[in-house]
């Protein structure tokens, strides 16, 4: 089945939402293909803080907002899993392809890709089969599994502290446990983790094994990076917040990624391909955040709607 519209979105978080918001309005027949449920990142997102006008919205109402929002003007949300994008790298009149797992076939003269980042993987013995049974990406999802039990988070990031805060609420003990002594977060999160009595931060160590009675996590092992000692952490659940990689794998075929696979774009978000634009965390950038991808949505839009109305 093949489908047509002016304006196609890959990915409905804010950014991509966003742009559904200024191409629609604009009068692009506008549909934003998504595999998950709309929000993105703020799905996993317990509170947000630095959205301007509001103080402070549970990420999941921001989302539901944004989504209203952004069908509101007539763009649409479509089901698919996209596995690769079909386009002329010259010609900017040609239509662009894109392919779903499904079989489905989106066609648009203009595309613009906002499918953000994934968390990345531990890489550990004993992570793959414990993935549900203890492991968990999100706190805000899972957190409430762990009441009274002892949980580890890894990382030093913002995401890791604001999680392990929020894991507070539930867990009897929070560990955050970071490969150095240098955080990567915001002073606020840093203070706001370093003050709550339920959280320890241990610094310079890995983990290196998490321990299972055969149907769940029952402990972590850690190595201190300095001394080569290990260690046991009773925990039953592991919260890895440990960075996360750009969701792009089926844009290989066109060369528009930096070597981390980010994508490329201009001021205009648009990347060398013509009218094929990133916009948000999937992007090459310096600051991710909520307010910086809903940026890159309406410039993107804007610009495509400029070009095709040319
Ligand atoms: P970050 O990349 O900022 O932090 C990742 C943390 O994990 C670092 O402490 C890093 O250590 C550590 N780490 C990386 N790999 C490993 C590993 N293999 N083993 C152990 N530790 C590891 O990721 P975040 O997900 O926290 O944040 C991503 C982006 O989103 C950032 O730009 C962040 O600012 C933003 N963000 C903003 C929020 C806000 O403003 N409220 C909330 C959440 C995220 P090291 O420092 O040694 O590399």
């Amino acid at each position: 089945m093949t489908k047509k519209y002016d304006f196609l979105i890959i990915g409905a978080g804010p950014a991509g939402m966003t742009a559904a918001i200024y191409a629609s309005r604009a009068g692009l027949k506008t549909a934003m293909i998504e595999s998950g449920a709309p929000g993105g990142k703020l799905l996993k997102t317990n509170e947000i803080s630095n959205w301007p006008g509001i103080t402070s919205e549970p990420g999941s109402q921001l989302a539901m907002d944004m989504f209203q929002h952004s069908t509101s003007f007539g763009a649409v949300y479509e089901y698919g899993k996209v596995v690769e994008i079909k386009a002329d790298s010259l010609d900017p009149t040609s239509e662009k392809q894109v392919l779903c797992e499904d079989g489905t076939i989106f066609q648009a003269p203009a595309v613009l890709v906002a499918t953000g980042t994934r968390e990345r993987l531990m890489n550990i013995p004993g992570e793959a089969q414990n993935i549900g049974r203890g492991i968990s990406y999100c706190a805000v999802c899972d957190g409430a599994f762990f009441r009274d039990q002892e949980v580890a988070v890894i990382g030093g990031g913002n995401a890791s502290l604001e999680e392990a805060v929020y894991l507070t609420n539930f867990a009897s003990k929070v560990s955050i446990l970071m490969r150095r002594e240098v955080f990567r977060a915001d002073q606020i999160a840093i203070d706001a983790a370093k003050a709550n009595p339920k959280i320890e931060i241990i610094q310079n160590v890995i983990p290196t094994e998490i321990l299972d009675d055969g149907k769940h996590v029952n402990g972590l092992k850690i190595m201190d990076v300095k001394t080569k000692e290990e260690q046991t952490l009773s925990v039953s659940g592991i919260f890895p917040y440990i960075g996360a990689d750009p969701v792009t794998g089926f844009l290989k075929s066109l060369d528009v990624l930096d070597q981390q696979g980010y994508m490329v774009v201009n001021s205009s978000m648009e990347t060398k391909v013509p009218l094929l634009y990133g916009a948000g965390d999937v992007c090459q950038k310096g600051l991710r955040q909520v307010v910086t991808a809903v940026n890159d949505g309406a410039i993107a839009a804007q610009d495509a709607f400029h070009k095709l109305k040319a």
